[in-house]
């Protein structure tokens, strides 16, 4: 009852451009969460990989207070110590020259696809193209829906915005090939591992092959790390797997462990495109954020959580191929560090709300995929508490869901 009177307070005067389930937190500490009724939940989501630190981490509360009783905002008509601190600790571990602050992960992205046609415009291609990949994700904004490699996200809001052209993701080939079809191509946006399109992990070589291609060519290689960053594949960044850099670089998500920070760093030549005036935002890189955010990488350093993702995720991943690599329905089980993925051959949203029943906060995304995206604090019996679940909660649905539409 007081679920159901919760759910109508909030969500009363809400637009419905969301469907959440039917539980309201109230409260949490590491990768645990209590709901209104003071239930306790196992948290393998982690807010869709913003909470890496998990949930009051007791620095992040304490950072949050100390700035927030000293100055929130002052906006960029003045200088921001605490915004050029994060600015030179974010490029020394990215290997990256200089940084532009937003608020999330769209507008880091749209701050990256405005910078790549800029730089196309300074070489006097008047309609620069971006190459962007099927099955990305890049946010709902109009220009970051319309890289995005997903109908369902762009239907109605046409006219989209144009100047993308789209390859298969993991295909590099395609990459080259557009580009001699196209001589207004400028920059290629991907995603190093894909989030929302289903934790698909491309080939070794692919992100160096797509940088020896833009090399080539004069072309930006640019990166949506948003979710992929801040340590959670097992790297600082999931480039870093491959020893590439790009020209740019987008984070958000687990930069401000839930304050809205974005971030769009550049390098070298890209570094240089953006002069005062062409891109702003009132907010970008306040006080606070910064301040958080600073704090953030600082324990991410000193607790090595990169290397804690790693070793957690190839735990879990042993521990998940033992639970469900031979139950039938499922197709895959894959991922990096603490980005994993279990794919099954039917829809399985229902999975969510049967994880929640359980007491375990999990995600499905692309229709078919599990996805977890655990806080990479987590202990290991919690780590090995999560596999047992979802073990047991897949192979419960599975048995009782008919393959509706399964793929042959
Ligand atoms: N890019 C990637 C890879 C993402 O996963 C997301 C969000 O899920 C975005 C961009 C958009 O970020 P935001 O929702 O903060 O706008």
């Amino acid at each position: 009852m007081f679920l159901v009177l919760a759910k109508l307070m909030t969500t009363s005067h809400q637009m419905p451009v969301f469907s959440p389930l039917p539980v309201a937190f109230a409260r949490g500490q590491g990768a645990s969460l209590w709901d209104v009724n003071g239930r306790k939940y196992l948290d393998a989501l982690a807010g869709i990989a913003v909470c890496g630190l998990g949930h009051a981490h007791p620095r992040i509360t304490s950072a949050l207070c100390d700035q927030a009783a000293k100055l929130l905002h002052t906006s960029n008509w003045y200088e921001v110590p605490l915004q050029a601190q994060l600015a030179d600790e974010l490029c020394s571990l990215a290997g990256m020259d200089n940084v532009f602050f937003c608020n999330s992960g769209a507008e880091a992205n749209e701050a990256a696809i405005k910078l790549a046609r800029l730089y196309g415009h300074q070489r006097k291609i008047l309609t620069p193209g971006i190459i962007v990949t099927e099955g990305s994700f890049h946010g709902r904004t109009l220009a970051t829906l319309s890289a995005t490699g997903n109908r369902k996200i762009q239907a109605g809001f046409e006219p989209l915005v144009q100047g993308f052209y789209r390859v298969p993701y993991n295909d590099a080939a395609s990459v080259a090939q557009v580009g001699e079809r196209n001589q207004d191509v400028v920059a290629v946006l991907v995603e190093p591992i894909t989030g929302e399109g289903g934790i698909v992990v491309p080939d070794a070589g692919y992100l160096r092959e797509l940088r020896r291609i833009c090399d080539e060519r004069g072309w930006l290689l640019m990166f949506d790390e948003i979710q992929t960053g801040m340590g959670r594949t097992g790297r600082w960044f999931a480039c870093q797997h491959e020893g590439v850099t790009p020209d740019v670089m987008t984070l958000a998500k687990g930069l401000g462990n839930g304050v809205p920070i974005g971030a769009c760093l550049a390098r070298g030549t890209a570094a240089g495109v953006f002069q005062a005036g062409n891109h702003g935002s009132t907010f970008s890189g306040n006080p606070l954020v910064c301040r958080v955010a600073l704090e953030v990488l600082d324990i991410l350093r000193s607790e090595q959580l990169d290397r804690r993702a790693a070793e957690l995720g190839t735990r879990m991943l042993d521990g998940l191929r033992q639970e469900l690599a031979s139950v039938p329905g499922v197709k895959d089980i894959r991922g990096k560090g603490l980005m994993l993925a279990v794919e099954l051959d039917r829809p399985c949203k229902e999975l969510m709300r049967l994880a929640l029943d359980a007491g375990l906060l999990i995600n499905v995304t692309s229709e078919r995929v599990v996805r977890l995206l655990p806080p990479l604090i987590i202990s290991d019996a919690e780590a090995d508490e999560i596999v047992r679940m979802v073990g047991w909660l897949t192979r419960d649905f599975l048995a009782s869901a008919p393959a509706r539409g399964a793929a042959s």
